[in-house]
């Protein structure tokens, strides 16, 4: 058997910079990344968009509207 054609994959610990630490399927044995699942404001809610979630409240009034335009049929 030939050896070191394919890189070995690893089951590798990343390392978040908010503290988080979780596995991912990796060549490398240890990855550090600056932003995971746990601190990402998109999954935290801590929205730094703040100008976004604007547009979203508008959008979802008008949807609403439409919504009670509908039952009134
Ligand atoms: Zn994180």
């Amino acid at each position: 058997m030939k050896k070191g054609i394919h890189p070995e994959y690893y089951l590798a610990t990343a390392k978040c910079a908010c503290g988080n630490e979780f596995q991912v399927g990796s060549t490398q044995k240890e990855i550090r990344v600056e932003i995971c699942l746990k601190c990402h404001p998109l999954f935290t809610g801590k929205q730094k968009i703040i100008d976004t979630a604007g547009r979203v409240e508008r959008f979802r009034r008008k949807y609403e509207k439409v919504q009670n335009e509908k039952t009134k049929e």
